[in-house]
C-alpha cells in the first residue's frame, strides 16, 4: 500500500516533511512495517498555489486485509488533520492511498506534475482511473502532488537527511555549530553536497524560515547523509533526525527543448543556442543575454541571487555556443540554473598596425596615416590590424551557487555520474 500526501505546510512554518516523518513513526509504533525511505518528491517549481519548496512526500508499507488497510488511512488522516496547517487559506492538503502496481502511466502522470501543472479535477480523474483512493482537506489541491509522489520513477535519487527541532525553538535562531559544517563537507564531498557554497561563506544546510527543520543534509545515499550527520556539531536538541529519498538534484524537471520558438513560459528547459550579443548588466545587478538558434531568440538572466556565476556570464561573447539549463518565469526570460559552454567564439579587436620596430604605431591624425613615436617611421596609407582577444573563460559546466539554486537542479559534481 501506497500513502501520498502533499500540501499539508503554509509559508510560516510546519512542513510536510515533518508531518510525514510523525506519521511513519505511529505507524511503527502500531506495528506496521514501512518499507524502504519515504519519499521526497519536488514538483514543478512554477505551481502557481505553491507554499514553500513544492514537494510532496509518499511511502510504502505493508499491510494485510482490509482491517489494517483502514486502520492505516485512520492513523494517517487523524495526523493531517491534527498537523496540517489547515487555517493558512493557501494550504490545502491531499491525500491518496493506493494498492496497485506503479504502472508507465502512473510514472508519466508523475513526469507531467513535475514538468507541467495541472487542474484538481484532472488529478482526481486519474486517481479514479487507476483505482486510487484520495481524501481532501479544503479543496484538496494536495492530491495532485500526492498521487506524483507515489508514482514518481526513480531512474535517478539522491537523499536528504533532515534534523528537526524542539517545538519550543521553531522561529528561534539556529545553533549550529559552523565549522563542524565545514568539516564535514572536507570529509564528505561529493558524496553529500550543496552543503556550503562554492567560496566556503555560506551554509547551505540551514533554512531560512520558522519551519521545524534544523539542517537538511543532501547527499547520494542513506548511508552518506547518516554518516555526515555524525559529524555535525548543534547547541540545540535534536528533536529526531529522518532521512528521505528524493528527485532532488536530478534535473527531473528539464525537458529538452529541440528549438527556441517552441519554448513555453512556467517550464524547465535545456536548449542548445549562440550567444547573439554581449550580456548587459540591469538595474539590481541581474546579469542578461540574448540566446539564438534558427527558429528564434531568448533572454537568458542570470539574476543578482546568483552572485559570482553571473561573473562568468559576463564574459560570455557573441558567437559562443552553449547548453542552457533553466526555466521560463511569468516575462518570458530563461533563468539560467546552469550553463555547458560548448564552444567559445573567436573574438577580434582592431589595433593601429604594428611598426618594423615591433611597437603599435600612433595615428598621425586624420587621414594622414601612422607614425611610430619609437623609431618615427611613417606609414601613409597603413591599415588596422584585427588582432584576436584572448578569451578569459574556458569550456564546460557552469553552475549557479547552492544558495541560489533549485531543489530539482542536478549539480555539476552529479553530472557525470552512472545512474
Ligand atoms: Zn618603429
Amino acid at each position: 500500500m501506497y500513502v501520498g500526501i502533499d500540501d499539508t505546510d503554509s509559508a510560516d512554518g510546519m512542513c510536510t516533511t515533518y508531518i510525514c516523518s510523525v506519521i511513519i513513526d505511529e505507524l511503527k509504533y502500531f506495528g506496521f512495517n514501512v518499507i524502504g525511505y519515504p519519499r521526497l518528491i519536488r514538483l514543478n517549481p512554477f505551481v502557481r498555489f505553491k507554499t514553500r519548496g513544492n514537494g510532496a512526500l509518499s511511502f510504502k508499507l505493508n499491510v494485510k486485509g482490509n482491517g489494517e488497510v483502514q486502520k492505516v488511512k485512520d492513523i494517517v488522516l487523524k495526523k493531517i488533520e491534527e498537523l496540517s496547517r489547515l487555517n493558512d487559506e493557501r494550504t490545502s492538503p491531499g491525500v491518496v492511498f493506493y494498492s496497485g502496481e506503479i504502472t508507465d502511466s502512473l510514472q508519466s502522470y508523475s513526469l507531467n506534475i513535475i514538468r507541467n501543472i495541472i487542474s484538481i479535477d484532472e488529478a482526481e480523474d486519474f486517481a479514479k482511473d487507476i483505482g486510487a483512493e484520495f481524501f481532501k482537506f479544503k479543496k484538496g489541491r494536495g492530491i495532485i502532488g500526492a498521487l506524483a509522489a507515489i508514482g514518481c520513477p526513480n531512474t535517478d535519487k539522491t537523499y536528504e537527511l533532515l534534523a528537526y527541532r524542539m517545538p519550543e525553538n521553531y522561529g528561534k535562531k539556529r545553533l549550529i555549530d559552523y565549522d563542524s559544517v565545514f568539516k564535514m563537507n572536507n570529509s564528505t564531498y561529493p558524496d553529500t553536497f550543496d552543503n556550503v557554497d562554492g567560496d566556503n561563506s555560506y551554509i547551505a544546510i540551514e533554512p531560512h524560515t520558522p519551519c521545524p527543520i534544523l539542517y537538511g543534509i543532501r547527499g547520494e545515499s542513506p548511508e552518506a547523509v547518516l554518516n555526515a550527520n555524525e559529524m555535525i556539531k548543534v547547541c540545540e536538541p535534536v528533536e529526531k533526525i529522518a532521512v528521505f529519498q528524493t528527485n532532488q538534484h536530478t534535473d527531473m524537471h528539464l525537458v529538452k527543448a529541440g528549438d527556441i520558438s517552441k519554448m513555453e513560459r512556467y517550464k524547465c528547459y535545456i536548449i542548445d543556442g549562440t550567444v547573439k550579443d554581449y550580456p548587459f548588466t540591469f538595474e539590481g545587478g541581474h546579469v542578461i543575454f540574448i540566446l539564438s538558434d534558427r527558429s528564434g531568440e531568448i533572454h537568458c538572466a542570470a539574476y543578482e541571487p546568483t552572485k559570482e556565476f553571473r561573473d562568468i556570464i559576463r564574459k560570455l561573447a557573441p558567437g559562443d555556443r552553449l547548453r542552457v539549463y533553466g526555466s521560463i518565469g511569468e516575462r518570458g526570460t530563461l533563468n539560467i540554473e546552469k550553463i555547458n559552454i560548448i564552444e567559445l567564439a573567436e573574438i577580434y579587436k582592431t589595433e593601429n598596425p604594428l611598426c618594423r620596430c615591433g611597437k603599435r604605431m600612433k595615428s598621425a591624425g586624420s587621414g594622414k596615416g601612422y607614425k611610430c613615436v619609437k623609431c618615427g617611421t611613417k606609414l601613409r596609407n597603413g591599415v588596422k590590424d584585427s588582432v584576436e582577444v584572448e578569451r578569459d573563460l574556458e569550456t564546460g559546466f557552469y553552475e549557479v551557487p547552492p544558495s541560489a539554486r533549485r531543489h530539482l537542479s542536478k549539480p555539476i559534481v552529479r553530472m557525470n555520474r552512472k545512474l
